[in-house]
């Protein structure tokens, strides 16, 4: 990177953008006094650019996404997206909302990144970018294959790869893993001799690449597949061991993983199934080192698929539920409610923004009198795209709807949700991000006495009722949310009459009996609250609600019935 700084003679603007952005990212990994001299030598002018700071932060989310906090990375990468599209960096917004979808995509939001993708998608036709254009249409791939629609997923990775294709400079290693990924999709559509035909494409782009460690651990797995299909065990077998041999050596999680839920096949077509059981273990192992839920998840299923062949009917059941509970819990955190039709008309309403852009652009450009076919032309591109864009959501609308989703009310007690409450620290529409707060946690005492006592069916009864009471003591601009089993988060503003507000809750709780059919039942809560803090304190510091969460158990110890605050 030195040697480039300083070869280059007169830098363009362009490359003094793209050396202060590289700078700025090396500044996130080392803090070597070098970067700090190249910075200084960037003509202000340069990070003066209005968009500058913008992009940064998007860049800067996407370290964190993969450094940090996976949920602070996609709040603060969608603040970006939010940012670019205020500004109107058009020319930006296609590369920030793959990104964000890309981030959704992975935690399961598919929701959201279908919405980032399809949008990223549509700019960056209107606009001929084709990098954008083929990485939205990979991301678009893998939102399909998560999906299951393999038919629409061919069509996306094909489309990414033939957009590469026609680029005048040939990117092997991306061809590679289009093409590799195209031969999977392949294998799910039964088309095994197209399937094998792209193995051998993307085997072939291996041999023109660089043959970096990951390519090389891909072109095995390759392999393996092309001798699978041979019905060629031997040769496999060989294959797997060098894959999880290279994958070791070169550190490579996922692709470990990979490898031995290969072995894992392999050894369950062979029968042996206490084998198949510890490559399959060993699979997850790497998995969650990588932290990878999807993985997990499918070498889960693999595993009580050789319980299951083995004859081992109990362990499958287990584990069936257990990949049940996992899919649910992940599913429950992740995807909204897509029969919530906010969602679709935010789609909607941000859809007729663009296409007000476009009108707009089309009267500039009819007034110069000179394009004015070209205007009509592009109207009339974008009234199309428009209409495919919502017949495509559609599409997936229904397709998601067979998924279990979530909207962010949660369902037993009508109250908001967890993922509502981090929505409105950064969007701020029903409280204000201005105010002062003070964070509360509150839990039910004995809960699960009530529950083992009289059923679960009178536990949901009290924690209905527990909402209905609490939700009139709030003022404008609050917040009461259920934060998971019989925990809630109440955000209410801080002044001198606050801690005696929640003090006064919990007597009212104690002192009326909930009205449950198992008769009138005496139920008492704990309170824990944090200090004065305004929501983004919250977004960006743990440590406000790691003090409620310790105030809460303090007065559990304390015995219970109680709010503690400093
Ligand atoms: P403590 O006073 O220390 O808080 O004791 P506790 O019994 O309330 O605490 P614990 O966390 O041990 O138990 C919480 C119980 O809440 C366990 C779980 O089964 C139950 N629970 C969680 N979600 C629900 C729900 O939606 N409905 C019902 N009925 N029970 C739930
Ligand atoms: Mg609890
Ligand atoms: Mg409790």
């Amino acid at each position: 990177m030195q040697k480039i700084l300083s070869s280059s003679v007169q830098p363009s603007a362009r490359d003094w953008v793209y050396q202060y952005l590289i700078l700025n990212n090396i500044a996130n990994h080392s803090d070597d006094p070098w970067i700090d001299t190249s910075l200084s030598k960037i003509p202000p002018k340069i990070y003066q650019l209005d968009w500058i700071p913008t992009l940064l932060s998007a860049e800067n989310a996407l370290h964190t996404w993969y450094s940090g906090d996976k949920r602070v990375a996609l709040i603060a990468m969608e603040a970006a997206v939010a940012e670019i599209e205020k500004q109107e960096f058009w020319f930006l917004l296609p590369r920030l909302l793959n990104w964000a979808g890309n981030m959704a995509l992975s935690e399961n939001d598919i929701l959201h990144a279908q919405k980032y993708l399809l949008k990223a998608e549509y700019l960056s036709k209107l606009r001929s970018d084709e990098f954008s254009l083929s990485l939205s249409n990979y991301n678009l791939y893998k939102m399909y294959y998560k999906l299951g629609q393999w038919e629409e997923a061919l069509n996306h990775i094909q489309a990414a790869r033939r957009l590469k294709e026609e680029l005048p400079s040939i990117n092997n290693d991306i061809l590679q893993i289009y093409w590799y990924n195209e031969a999977v999709t392949y294998n799910h559509l039964h088309q095994y001799d197209k399937a094998k035909l792209a193995y051998l494409k993307a085997s072939e782009y291996f041999q023109n690449g660089k043959k970096s460690d990951r390519y090389y651990v891909l072109d095995l797995r390759t392999q393996i597949a092309i001798s699978l299909m041979e019905d060629d065990y031997e040769r496999s077998n060989a294959l797997v061991q060098k894959c999880i041999s290279t994958a070791t050596l070169f550190d490579l999680p996922y692709s470990l993983g990979r490898c031995y839920h290969k072995q894992a096949k392999l050894e369950l077509t062979n029968k042996r199934y206490q084998q198949a059981l510890s490559a399959v273990d060993a699979s997850l192992k790497s998995y969650e080192k990588f932290d990878s839920a999807s993985a997990i998840l499918s070498a889960m299923k693999l595993k009580a698929r050789i319980y299951e062949s083995q004859g081992n009917f109990e362990s499958a059941y287990d584990l069936a539920k257990q990949i049940y509970a996992t899919e649910k819990e992940q599913l429950l955190l992740k995807v909204r409610d897509l029969t919530h039709a906010q969602e679709t008309f935010d789609l909607a309403r941000q859809v007729d923004e663009l296409s007000l852009e476009v009108i707009l652009n089309s009267n500039k450009l009819d007034r110069t009198n000179q394009y004015l076919d070209y205007a009509k032309w592009l109207g009339f591109l974008s009234i199309v795209m428009i209409f495919m864009m919502y017949a495509r959501t559609y599409m997936i609308k229904r397709e998601n709807a067979r998924l279990v989703v979530r909207s962010s009310v949660d369902q037993l007690t009508g109250l908001h949700n967890r993922h509502y409450y981090y929505q409105q620290l950064v969007k701020g529409e029903a409280i204000s991000l201005d105010q002062h707060y003070h964070l509360a946690l509150l839990d039910i005492d004995h809960f699960k006495g009530i529950n083992d006592s009289y059923g679960h069916l009178v536990g949901d009864e009290v924690l209905k009722q527990l909402a209905e009471r609490i939700l009139p003591w709030l003022l404008p601009q609050e917040l009461f949310v259920r934060w998971g089993g019989e925990e809630f988060l109440l955000l209410i503003k801080a002044d001198s009459q606050s801690i005696e507000r929640l003090e006064r809750v919990l007597k009212t709780l104690a002192i009326m009996p909930f009205n449950t059919s198992a008769g009138g039942l005496i139920v008492t809560s704990s309170i824990g609250v944090s200090g004065k803090v305004t929501p983004a304190q919250l977004l960006a510091d743990e440590s406000h609600f790691l003090e409620a969460d310790e105030r809460l158990y303090s007065a559990k110890l304390q015995g219970r019935n109680r709010v503690v605050t400093d």
